[in-house]
């Protein structure tokens, strides 16, 4: 059901629609099992060898035509919300523009069409590509070794961790080295992998200044210490400036330095982590380098390690002798820790990445990064007088970090404002991350948003605040009124997932 009395002037429709917004059910609903959009001959009879798992029954799967699954799914996306239809400011994720050239170069039949299991011989242009890709990462992080096979930045996590755990291994201090040094503001991901490989998570508290002070990090350093792993700039936009210090400690330790890298597209092209004393780290490719994601396309997350943990890179891996590009796929032939993936990672989105880094070049990438700084600055500097900053007036890298000190009284929680931003006509910031600010809100605008967009986002975040400040609380608890389906019980639809149709 639409939600008509948000429109208490406008009678309702009799088709239940509403101009451009349909309400649009469920393919099960519309579907008929007598219809099909496919024109294939009833088989011959034949004998079925599958005998008493034969089918009995009718599959029950939805018959549409084909107009009618194409307008289903053209519905559904219309209430949807993407970078392409506007402002997209989710923290920590970059929500960057994607360019039509790394989706055109993906749609080249060579890369396209090639298959996993075709012969290496068949697909030297391919190699040729994760070569050049590998290049272009090793340069802009200074490191030795890349592992492209990781499917998406917790992945990348993981297989940096059993590298960590083969070298480690190697050095027969696999069983003894257990625990993994975490601050308290890292994403999710980074306790979660640690975890799933049994390592024992330390967490490291940070300073009253928002980062991970060397003092703290030497505090919790002994022999049982694997790894650390620090996000740098860190999920509250702020720079980790002890980072060649703690690297230093957590090697002097016998440790290694895991980086969380997904917030690379702040300093790609300006510093380089190998510098910094970074043994492994991952890179989101659908992040840093623009390839979409979150409902438009997968995610890819290679590893680059450094020169103590390159030997025991996961295979597939390239390997370039005498002039012959070869994939080595077993792990017998080296020190690697094995394969991580079936395959050899995701394609079409190195092809996209590469298009990213060749279009843009090295003084590109620079200014990308420098762009994404200056945007999340200019929010911050513009926002701080109505909205309030946990770590005082300090400059930002590529997001600007706010807390909900400002809607204190208000009656008008961080989740209400978020809401109401949608009826505003934008995506919400990321909300209630990092866990350690109170009511978190992280905007990270990019570099793809000209300063027009960002002074109209400014004044409408401007007009939510000071509507806040008046006591305008209708307005927040009961957004959003122009969404489809108003506000649903998120947590409910977590927890208790409906994933299966019954009529
Ligand atoms: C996005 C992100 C991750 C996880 O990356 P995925 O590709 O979503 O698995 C890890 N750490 C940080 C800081 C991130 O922003």
């Amino acid at each position: 059901m639409l939600d008509h009395a948000n429109h208490p002037a406008a009678p309702e429709t009799f088709s239940g629609d509403r101009g451009l917004d349909h309400e649009e059910p469920l393919l099960f609903e519309i579907g008929r099992a007598d219809v099909t959009g496919v024109d294939i001959a009833e088989p011959e009879p034949f004998a079925s060898r599958l005998g008493a798992l034969e089918r009995k029954g009718p599959i029950g799967l939805p018959g549409l035509t084909e107009p009618e699954a194409v307008r289903h799914y053209i519905r559904l996306s219309r209430k949807n919300y993407s970078i392409d239809a506007g402002l997209y400011p989710l923290g920590s994720c970059t929500m960057k523009h994607n360019p039509r050239l790394g989706e055109k170069m993906a749609r080249l039949d060579g890369f396209a069409d090639i298959h996993p299991l075709q012969p290496q011989s068949t697909a030297r242009g391919a190699l040729a590509l994760m070569e050049e890709l590998s290049r272009f990462l090793l340069a802009l992080t200074n490191m030795s070794a890349v592992a492209l096979s990781p499917k998406a930045g917790a992945h990348g996590e993981l297989c940096g961790l059993m590298t960590i755990e083969a070298a480690l291994r190697a050095r027969g201090e696999a069983r003894t080295r257990r625990t993994v040094l975490i601050p308290q503001s890292a994403h999710g991901t980074n306790p979660a992998s640690a975890a799933l490989l049994g390592f024992e998570v330390r967490a490291i508290p940070a300073g009253e200044d928002g980062i991970v002070h060397a003092d703290a990090v030497a505090a919790a350093l002994d022999d049982s210490v694997a790894a650390i792993m620090l996000t740098n700039p860190n999920t509250c936009g702020l720079f980790e400036r002890d980072v060649v210090e703690i690297a230093r400690l957590v090697h002097e330790a016998g440790g290694y330095f895991y980086c969380d890298g997904a917030n690379f597209n702040a300093i790609a092209g300006v510093a380089r982590p190998g510098d910094m004393g970074v043994d492994a780290m991952h890179l989101n490719l659908h992040k840093t380098f623009s390839t979409p994601h979150g409902g438009g396309g997968p995610g890819a997350g290679p590893v680059v390690l450094s020169a103590r943990l390159a030997r025991f890179a996961p295979v597939p891996f390239l390997l370039r002798e005498g002039g012959e590009l070869r994939l080595v796929e077993h792990a017998n032939e080296t020190q690697s820790l094995g394969r991580l993936t079936a395959f050899h990672g995701q394609m079409g989105m190195f092809v996209r990445a590469l298009s990213y880094l060749l279009s843009h070049g090295g003084d590109g990438v620079a200014q990308a990064s420098r762009d994404a700084v200056l945007a999340a600055n200019y929010l911050r500097a513009r926002l701080r007088d109505v909205m309030t900053q946990p770590f005082g007036d300090r400059i930002c890298m590529h997001e600007a970090l706010f807390d909900d000190s400002f809607l204190k009284g208000t009656g008008v929680t961080t989740l209400d404002f978020a809401k109401a931003m949608i009826d505003e006509g934008y995506h919400p910031m990321t909300i209630y991350f990092p866990l350690v600010v109170h009511g978190a809100m992280l905007i990270e605008p990019t570099e793809s948003e000209s300063k027009s967009s960002l002074d109209r986002f400014v004044s409408t975040l401007r007009a939510l605040a000071e509507s806040a400040k008046r006591g305008e609380t209708e307005r927040f608890t009961q957004a959003p009124r122009h969404a489809p389906r108003r506000r649903p019980d998120e947590t409910a639809a977590a927890r208790k997932p409906v994933l299966r149709w019954r009529g």
